[in-house]
């Protein structure tokens, strides 16, 4: 590896609040366009790398996020990987992690840094966080080893000075600059004076070409068990036309109300090839169902473990798997296996 060139960057812009400003009339934060944002930071010019730029058109609030923006972002590095040491995505924070763990899993043999970043506060803005986080972001993504290879071959979330794996990643404040926490993982690198990386927890290359995937299956739903839950309710989920998996967020360590029409219920999906994952409601920790007999109860109807996944990425997980038209038995088979750092198994 080549350890003199300077780096090349390709700068990803899809929208998001850092790009945001103020509409007079409305008072609402809009879209704007990227060249906007670049002049607000002068700062990159100082940066010894090269960085290339790509921006959505328009630019959109990541609330309207789909997989086909995915598979888009995907296509474009794909189509670039080559030329670049590393990538930054500029991206809204409120579906970032939706997006961050769907990259996990279609960047396959992932050798180069994709670094996601946003803010709370537009980069126009005085007290804008979006600086740091996207200056930052650009020196991670660009960071090499002793040996000159990329230091964090990973999809990643770099966000008020951590930088932590994108699938483990979840949006914990609207309003705080520490928005975004892994709960289950420890984070890879944190930014002070110097950006201390730990590479004991960080991916390493399996020197593998990049693999690129594109297919998603979106027939999925994300069910919250709560006391009081009605069966007339749960049943119109169950029985949706088409539907090929629930994410099913249960009581602490993967437990159910002991309800015979809710097995009854899981029981016959399971047999019509619904994929049904356990994970829990709690911030951190795993899903055992077999510590309490309300979990084993779940797991003898044929549930799933979802270790300790976060929501956002047992479903987005879920949409790849069945996108790439599995069998019953492979999709169960995968979602108990680590493909890229998503579970503590
Ligand atoms: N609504 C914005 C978005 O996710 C919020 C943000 O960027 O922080 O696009």
């Amino acid at each position: 590896m080549n350890t003199h060139t300077p780096p090349a960057i390709l700068l990803i812009y899809t929208g998001g609040t850092i790009g945001m400003i103020e509409n007079p009339v409305t008072g609402a934060l809009e879209s704007f366009n990227f060249h906007h944002l670049l002049s607000l930071v002068p700062e990159l010019r100082r940066f010894n790398y090269r960085i290339d730029t790509y921006s959505f058109d328009p630019p959109i609030d990541s609330s309207d996020m789909e997989p086909s923006h995915w598979a888009r972002l995907v296509h474009i590095i794909q189509e670039s990987y080559d030329r670049y040491d590393g990538f930054v995505i500029l991206h809204g924070t409120d579906t970032m992690a939706y997006t961050a763990s769907a990259l996990s899993f279609m960047l396959e043999n992932l050798s180069k840094p994709v670094i996601l970043t946003g803010s709370q506060v537009p980069i126009g803005m005085l007290r804008t966080d979006g600086k740091e986080n996207l200056i930052t972001a650009i020196e991670i993504a660009a960071s090499r080893n002793a040996e000159g290879y990329p230091m964090v071959p990973e999809v990643c979330i770099y966000f008020e000075r951590a930088l932590m794996r994108g699938n483990r990643t979840t949006k914990i404040s609207s309003e705080k600059f520490n928005a975004f926490k892994s709960y289950n993982y420890p984070s890879l690198a944190h930014s002070g004076i110097d950006i201390k990386f730990v590479p004991d927890r960080i991916r390493r290359s399996n020197g593998m070409p990049l693999k690129p995937h594109y297919l998603f299956d979106t027939n999925v739903v994300v069910l919250t068990l709560f006391p009081g839950i009605q069966q007339r309710l749960i049943a119109s989920v169950f029985h949706t036309p088409g539907l090929k998996a629930i994410v099913m967020k249960t009581f602490g360590s993967g437990n159910a109300p002991q309800k015979q029409w809710l097995i009854d219920l899981i029981r016959e999906a399971v047999e019509a090839g619904v994929v049904v994952v356990n994970i829990t409601q709690c911030q951190s920790g795993s899903v055992e169902m077999d510590r309490y007999e309300t979990g084993r109860q779940l797991l003898e109807a044929g549930v799933v473990g979802g270790y300790d996944s976060t929501p956002e990425c047992a479903l987005t997980k879920l949409m790849f798997l069945l996108g790439h038209q599995l069998p019953y038995e492979e999709v169960c088979r995968l979602m108990n296996t680590d493909l890229a750092g998503e579970i503590t198994k």
